[in-house]
């Protein structure tokens, strides 16, 4: 039987254990050697002694100059020290956290008399009985503690068989669709305009599927997939509509979705958390008030799993609804969460009362194409890699879509205004 310890492929994991407990051992057995920053090894490389205790601070200045490095990087990292004591471990999520990356931890907690007979028989270092015996005390204290500091993902192996039986699966983050090459068809803020997405969908070459009802559940494309940049429902005529539709493409493998801001709202509506019904959130609501129990169901569950953003084709795409910094590619994090949904603002408001962003596109100098929505013009332009395809359908604009790796534009009229805003729809500049 083995026993499968899924961890983060990109962040920090923690082996937690008092001395002789087997983490090195663990550690060679399960990841490559340049993957693992061992306090002893740290201790070792400034005192020539991987026992000399009076080298530990800076063992421990090494060990977190070298994980930051990595994470930095979004490298795995693993840190073989006991991480017995709340406050280094802190520190250490303290990096993670720096670089919007998760942190697991691996106990290994057996047996005390196992420990202590293997320390005894221990040819590389002497180990009193009495540090054991504290480390021990220390461990009971962490595990309780470790319950609390909210890991990814926490495995204690408890026995030698378990400790045997692991095998270490790395799970990439959600974020981290690279493997899927495309062609994409990258789709602007929907709005609710279904229509104009059923038009969109056949003009790239989608067949659409109707049920019995005759409404579209599905889209599919013999080669191609549709990825939506978020802001899906809200304003528009038909939000349930453009939700079916797109909510069918997502479980046939049809399309990818990523969640926008409105999305996001929705979520907080539906779960009946106190949310101002503005901007055409309660438009949706009450289409949704027409459909089932069930459906609206299915939409908050599709809502509340949907990713800040993806990662695509080997590193060279980017999806965010409002738009991605390139610290941020891959990464998890509230912060990042904060930027993909609403970008970043100066905190200010303009002449129209809404708030003014930093145009972190003018900055951007990544290898990544962003593609993203949520500032709807008249048109799409190309800030150095980045495109913004809300042409502002809603608004009586268009409904766009980018052909990648083509860079082509493929867009469809709105039906009409559905949404008066009150201002014209403006070109980029
Ligand atoms: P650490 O101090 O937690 O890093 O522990 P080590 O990995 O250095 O292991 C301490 C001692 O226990 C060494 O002598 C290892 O050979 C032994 N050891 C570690 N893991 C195992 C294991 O799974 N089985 C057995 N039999 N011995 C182990
Ligand atoms: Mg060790």
């Amino acid at each position: 039987m083995t026993r499968v310890l899924d961890l983060p492929a990109a962040g920090l994991v923690l082996l937690v254990g008092v001395s002789g407990a087997g983490k090195s051992t663990f550690a060679a057995r399960h990841f490559r050697p340049t993957q693992v920053v061992s306090s002893d090894r740290c201790r070792a490389m400034v005192s020539d002694d991987e026992n000399d205790q009076s080298a530990t601070a800076d063992a421990f200045e090494l060990l977190h100059s070298v994980v930051d490095r990595r994470l930095r990087r979004g490298l795995l990292t693993v840190v073989d020290a006991t991480n017995l004591h709340p406050h280094p471990r802190q520190e250490l999520r303290r990096i993670a956290k720096k670089h919007c990356l998760p942190t697991a931890a691996v106990v290994l907690d057996l047996p005390a008399d196992l420990i202590r007979e293997r320390t005894r028989n221990r040819s590389d270092r002497v180990i009193d009985d009495d540090v054991t015996a504290r480390q021990l005390h220390d461990l009971r204290r962490a595990l309780r503690q470790l319950d609390q500091e909210k890991y990814r993902a926490l495995h204690v192996l408890r026995t030698p068989e378990e400790v045997d039986a692991a095998v270490v699966r790395l799970v990439p983050l959600r974020c981290d669709r690279s493997d899927l090459r495309g062609p994409f068809d990258i789709i602007g803020d929907v709005h609710g305009c279904r229509a104009e997405l059923e038009e969109l969908l056949h003009r790239l070459g989608y067949r659409l599927r109707r049920d019995g009802q005759g409404r579209a559940v599905g889209a599919h494309h013999p080669d191609r997939t549709a990825v939506f940049v978020g802001d899906l429902v809200d304003r528009g005529p038909d939000s349930p509509g453009v939700l079916r539709l797109v909510m069918g493409m997502v479980a046939d493998g049809d399309a990818l979705c990523v969640m926008g801001n409105h999305e996001n709202r929705l979520v907080r509506a539906l779960r009946g958390r106190a949310t101002r019904l503005s901007y055409g959130l309660q438009e949706t609501l009450d289409q949704l008030g027409a459909e089932t129990e069930e459906f609206r169901d299915r939409v908050l569950s599709f809502c509340a799993g949907l990713v800040d953003h993806y990662v695509l084709d080997g590193g060279n795409l980017v999806v965010a609804h409002a738009g991605l910094k390139e610290e941020y590619h891959g990464r998890s994090s509230g912060r990042v969460r904060a930027f993909a949904l609403y970008g970043e603002t100066t905190g200010e408001v303009d002449d129209y009362g809404l708030p003014v962003r930093l145009p972190w596109a003018r900055d951007y100098r990544g290898r990544a194409v962003v593609v993203h929505g949520h500032v709807p013009a008249s048109d799409t332009m190309w800030v150095n890699n980045t495109l913004c395809v809300d042409t502002g359908c809603v608004f009586g604009g268009k409904l766009t879509a980018l052909r990648y790796p083509e860079r082509e534009i493929v867009d469809v009229p709105a039906e009409r205004v559905w949404y008066d805003r009150g201002r014209p729809l403006e070109p980029r500049s």
